[in-house]
């Protein structure tokens, strides 16, 4: 091959579903070169959860992510559901009675936005109502948009009892669940070879322009560098596209952040096989025995051990079958930092995960000091300021992005690989096509809206 019609550098989900959309939409050689084994930087070593529920300031994220479900629900009835997409939804919990109207709040947020109807369940009597799907597939026909508000302790414990008594509300988000990234990944991959893309084991090291334009790139194979040539060019790169957008003198508005997840098992099922994907909504302190506390007390740089850690973990089962595994995550503390390989490592983060992880389901208390096999990966968030992605035209003529995906890359992956496709082919984008476009930094309002805005709800 001397020659492509668009190169495309990352076989990460977003490269990989890039290519499927231009193989469909009819464009021809497209050669997708990635130095390592596709999906296998960042895109298999995540949460695979997704959800249609984003607090934000306009509707484009929620827009986006029911786009993509819409698509991954059409994918999971062509396939028979190959890559074990469920709905078993979000739920989140909060033991604190004062933030209850601002959980109230946001869920209405949510919902306005496109989210879906919020059903209240604050009395025994609504509970008929409210149908539980725990299954280990995916249902359309019973009602799985929206979200199921709960205030009334007592049936948030008939029906979640592993979970904390502390807990005084919750929210049970419906259009949202977990699937195999690494499935759905190569679904898209072996459709879009069908098609006839081209993938390559090669590393882009270089991008050549003449007169400002994408004349072709240079990729390296076995230590040997060649030339082909391209007039488009796709940047997929996962955590490194800053270093692949600085190699046409383009520096991207995003940062890197260390996301760790345990992997362990749960021999003493303290949640059950068909639990939800369960967020704790509340800051808390890590659970230590009174001699632990004044151990740490006394070790002035572990002191932080004692401070206030902040809302957001998460724990879901993993695998199906005999399977006890669970996955846990807690961005506590993420660092921001350039990425590296392998990942740096947190002597405490395990420990720290399932300390926090007993606060949310006391059963877990059984496992402090005691891990039962536990496993550390994970990857960077590759992140803009306001969090939303970077998909769309790059300032030189033929070059494209599809990047900083954050902590939903999964979930959004299909529709922003459609979105790209149709930017880069020219044909009608949907609305909220003009939210991801790196040019809206151009943009002084929107450089206004955001100068204050503290994302939210990114887990
Ligand atoms: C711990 C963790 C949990 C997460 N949980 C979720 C979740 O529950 N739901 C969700 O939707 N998202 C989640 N995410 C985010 C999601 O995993 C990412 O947004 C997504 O995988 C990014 O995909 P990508 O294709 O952009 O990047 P990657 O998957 O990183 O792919 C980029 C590819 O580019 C290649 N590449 C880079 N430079 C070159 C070069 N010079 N030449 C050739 N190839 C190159 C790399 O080898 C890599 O394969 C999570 C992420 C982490 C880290």
């Amino acid at each position: 091959m001397d020659k492509a019609q668009i190169v495309i550098c990352g076989a990460g989900i977003a490269g990989i579903a890039t290519a499927y959309y231009l193989s469909k939409v009819g464009v021809r050689e497209i050669l997708l070169v990635d130095e390592a084994s596709p999906l296998s930087l960042t895109s298999s070593n995540s949460t695979e959860a997704y959800r249609n529920w984003w607090p934000d300031f306009d509707n484009a994220m929620v827009a986006l992510s029911n786009r993509s479900i819409d698509l991954m629900d059409d994918f999971a009835i062509k396939t028979a559901n190959i890559f074990r997409m469920n709905r078993r939804g979000y739920l989140y919990f909060t033991s604190q009675t004062d933030k209850i109207p601002s959980f109230c709040s946001s869920a209405e947020t949510v919902s306005k936005l496109g989210g879906g109807p919020v059903r209240i369940r604050d009395e025994k009597s609504a509970a008929s109502k409210y149908i539980p799907f725990f299954e280990d597939n995916f249902d359309n026909d019973i009602n799985q948009s929206g979200a199921d508000l709960f205030l009334d302790a007592e049936l948030i414990h008939n029906y979640f009892p592993y979970i904390s008594k502390d807990v005084k509300a919750a929210l049970h988000v419906r259009r949202a669940g977990w699937l195999s990234a690494q499935q759905l990944g190569m679904f898209l991959l072996n459709e879009a070879r069908k098609q006839g893309v081209v993938f390559k084991s090669q590393r882009l090291v270089g991008v050549e322009l003449s007169k400002g334009q994408v004349s072709g790139v240079y990729l390296e194979e076995n230590g040997k560098i060649g030339f082909l040539r391209t007039s488009l060019f796709v940047n997929a790169a996962g955590p490194l596209i800053g270093s692949i957008a600085r190699l046409l003198d383009v520096n991207l508005p995003i940062y890197t952040e260390l996301h760790q997840k345990l992997i362990c098992n749960d021999p003493l099922s303290v949640m059950p096989r068909n639990a939800p994907l369960l967020v704790w909504n509340d800051p808390q302190y890590l659970l230590f025995s009174s001699s632990e506390r004044s151990a740490i007390e006394a070790e002035p740089e572990l002191r932080w051990l004692l401070e206030e850690f902040p809302s957001g973990l998460h724990t879901r089962p993993e695998g199906s079958g005999s399977s006890t595994a669970i996955v846990v995550l807690w961005a506590h503390h993420a660092p921001i930092i350039d990425p590296i390989w392998p990942l740096p490592e947190d002597p405490y983060h395990s420990e720290i995960l399932m300390r926090g992880l007993a606060k949310m389901i006391p059963g877990a208390k059984q496992y402090i000091g005691n891990f039962p096999r536990p496993k550390l990966d994970g990857g960077y968030y590759t992140k803009t300021f306001e969090n939303r992605p970077l998909i769309g035209k790059l300032p030189i003529e033929g070059a494209y992005i599809i990047g900083a995906l954050s902590g939903f890359g999964i979930m959004t992956a299909c529709a922003a690989g459609e979105l790209l496709a149709a930017i880069i082919v020219g044909s009608d984008l949907p609305d909220y096509a003009s939210a991801f476009e790196i040019n809206r930094y151009s943009n002084l309002e929107y450089l206004k809206l955001i100068k204050n805005y503290v994302s939210d709800g990114q887990l």
